[in-house]
């Protein structure tokens, strides 16, 4: 006997002791797996041009012996070798869902069958139920066939078999019935008939089961009391119509939620769903769904965007991303088109009329977005926490192309109402004459509320947008503009007020003095009114701003020697001002260290770094016992 491999031990003691309620879904999973074999053998057969492998050929069949208490789920797909039985029963893929799925495990111990009730757990399933699995198998081509047999935990055994035809037959011995748990129910029709109805329905061949039927009696027999005549009839259980080939209003919130759950991966119901068909230039129908949690790769450079791609209800590719644009890379789901395809894959991603697809799923992604953030806010915010980033990097990395499709998705964070707005709502709260949209970098919104320049502005009554990511003001810089309102850094710098302007014509020389000390560390510097209770304050003129130059300075490649225009304000109504006169008009040389340490304190409030902290301490602790 064979040992499993660690991994698949695990899940299956996981299987083996799940409780009832989930137990059930070993049927589903089994009939999918039938019907992913149907799949591959028939794509082999066009691939290839094989005769005789017609959609017709095909089919599932359930029998169930309760003398023998087995239950059979047999296919006539492609089978599998010795080799294959070995390496697809005897270890669990490493596949991406089902890291997922023992991360899960390993995560919540006491919560396992919470994690077998929402995901596909395979083959392994079936251990819920049998108390011994065998699999018979030949393979498409092949002469021999071989059994493939187990009891659980201990290991594994193949052998040599008879078997007619080609595919596969799972014996499942069915485990005795317990005080709780009346395994019994798996070998009953009408369990079974449930069951494919519930979680089979749409598999795409039929999955036929003999069963009882009665025979017309006659009006004497029924008198005497006679048994009704009994006999068997093969029926097809399933519908073989696919979720999003039905007509939308047959189709419960319940029925998507499930599929999604069942099809993509997720134990959370999405937070919309879409379900769309188009007839015209290229035909299609999709269901699209846009999750309510953030995939756990999805920040990371493995995920991959992409919808299922079928043609005529027969899936193509797991992963077609040419039908998905960047932007709503999140979305999962899958189209269903009658393309003129060639099921080469390298031929359909270039393909035009999935760029045709594209173009009109990005509008209908987008008008189920505002939809939610104009009826339903709450889930909106929520979502636009999980996926505002994307959203923001796809107006970044279109260069303005997504300016249309994407400027009314994006929201910041209020620094008035710490709330998330759009840039519409933002818009409506200004007076007609107001020409800015303000905006203030920081992790917080607390944190751009302290900036010096920040202050003077909620004051007024403007609100100020909160940019808390790298890419916020690069994105911006995209729009250009929003209804005719100018973006604002409130660290840019201002224009001068008549004040302003009679104080630097008044004490010129003393701000060029400080000019020069500082030399090609700034670019000018002011006497500002944007200022109140702050002494000083960085600001940035021209297109690169202070936080920009940060952001650049952090990226590996590049970046270095792109630095804002900083301009030094200094506040003229500040005590600290008059204080640099008096300084100045007795020593014109006592004006440097004063320089010095205004120009740290005004990088260290706008959050850049200084190059020596040592020298600004000793120069404060110089002016401190002066
Ligand atoms: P998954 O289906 O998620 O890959 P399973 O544990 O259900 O994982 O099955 C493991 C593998 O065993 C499948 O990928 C497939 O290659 C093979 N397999 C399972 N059932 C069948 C079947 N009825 N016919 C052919 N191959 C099968």
């Amino acid at each position: 006997m064979k040992s499993f491999k660690t991994q698949s031990k695990r899940i299956l003691d996981l299987m083996i002791n799940s409780i009832y309620t989930h137990k059930e879904i070993f049927l589903r999973e089994l009939l999918s797996n039938c019907s992913d074999a149907i799949d591959k053998l028939y794509f082999k057969g066009l691939k290839e041009g094989l005769s005789g492998l017609t959609r017709n050929d095909f089919s599932i069949r359930i029998t169930a012996d309760k003398d023998a208490r087995t239950l059979t789920i047999s296919d006539n797909g492609i089978g599998m070798t010795a080799d294959e039985l070995e390496h697809n029963l005897g270890t669990i893929a490493e596949s991406g869902s089902l890291a997922f799925k023992t991360e899960n495990a390993d995560a919540k111990q006491n919560d396992d069958v919470n994690v077998i009730g929402q995901f596909g757990v395979g083959f392994y399933s079936a251990f819920m139920v049998a108390e011994k699995v065998e699999v018979y198998s030949k393979a498409f081509g092949e002469e021999t066939a071989n059994v493939w047999s187990s009891k659980g935990t201990e290991g594994y055994d193949i052998k040599p078999c008879e078997k007619e035809g080609r595919g596969t037959d799972i014996v499942l011995y069915i485990k005795k019935d317990t005080d709780d748990e009346k395994y019994s129910d798996f070998l009953e029709e009408y369990k079974i008939r449930s069951l494919v109805k519930k979680y089979s329905d749409y598999i795409r061949y039929p999955i036929k089961m003999a069963v009882t039927k009665y025979k017309e009696q006659s009006e004497e027999d029924r008198k005497e009391g006679k048994e009704r005549e009994s006999y068997k009839e093969d029926e097809v259980l399933n519908s073989m119509i696919p979720l999003w080939k039905k007509n939308k209003s047959e189709i419960t919130k319940e029925e998507y939620n499930q599929f999604y759950k069942d099809n993509f991966y997720d134990y959370e119901d999405p937070a919309r769903y879409i379900h769309t068909s188009t007839e015209g230039a290229v035909s299609y129908k999709a269901l699209l769904f846009i999750p309510s949690n953030v995939p756990y790769n999805y920040y990371s450079k493995n995920y991959e965007k992409g919808l299922k791609l079928y043609t005529d209800g027969v899936l193509i590719t797991d992963k077609c991303a040419d039908v998905l644009p960047d932007c709503f890379s999140f979305v999962k789901g899958l189209i269903d088109s009658e393309l003129t395809l060639n099921i080469s894959r390298e031929t359909i991603q270039h393909d035009r009329q999935l760029k045709l697809i594209e173009s009109n799923l990005e509008k209908k992604i987008k008008s189920e977005l505002l939809d939610m953030q104009k009826n339903d806010r709450e889930n909106y915010d929520k979502f636009f926490k999980n996926f505002g980033l994307q959203l923001k990097y796809g107006l970044y990395a279109g260069w303005g192309m997504n300016k249309e499709l994407l400027q009314d998705l994006i929201m910041f964070k209020s620094v008035k109402t710490g709330k998330y707005v759009t840039l519409k709502e933002y818009v409506e709260g200004l007076k007609e004459e107001d020409k800015n949209i303000y905006y203030g970098a920081g992790k917080t919104e607390s944190a751009v509320k302290s900036l010096p320049q920040s202050e003077k502005l909620l004051d007024a009554g403007y609100d100020i947008l909160c940019f808390s990511d790298d890419v916020d003001e690069f994105a911006v810089k995209m729009l250009g503009e929003y209804e005719g309102k100018q973006f604002k850094n409130v660290l840019s710098e201002d224009a001068a007020s008549e004040e302003d302007r009679k104080k630097a014509e008044e004490d010129k020389d003393m701000l060029a003095a400080i000019k020069e000390r500082l030399g090609d560390k700034v670019a000018k510097v002011k006497v500002s009114s944007v200022l109140k209770s702050h002494p000083v304050a960085l600001s940035s003129e021209g297109e690169v701003s202070l936080e920009m130059e940060k952001v650049m300075s952090q990226m590996p490649s590049g970046g270095e020697g792109v630095k804002a225009n900083k301009v030094l304000e200094i506040n003229g109504s500040h005590p600290v001002y008059e204080k640099l006169k008096e300084v100045y008009n007795a020593d014109k040389e006592g004006i440097n260290v004063y320089a010095d340490v205004l120009y740290s304190l005004a990088r260290l409030t706008a959050g850049l770094e200084i190059d020596d902290a040592t020298a600004l301490a000793d120069n404060v602790l110089d002016l401190l016992s002066k």
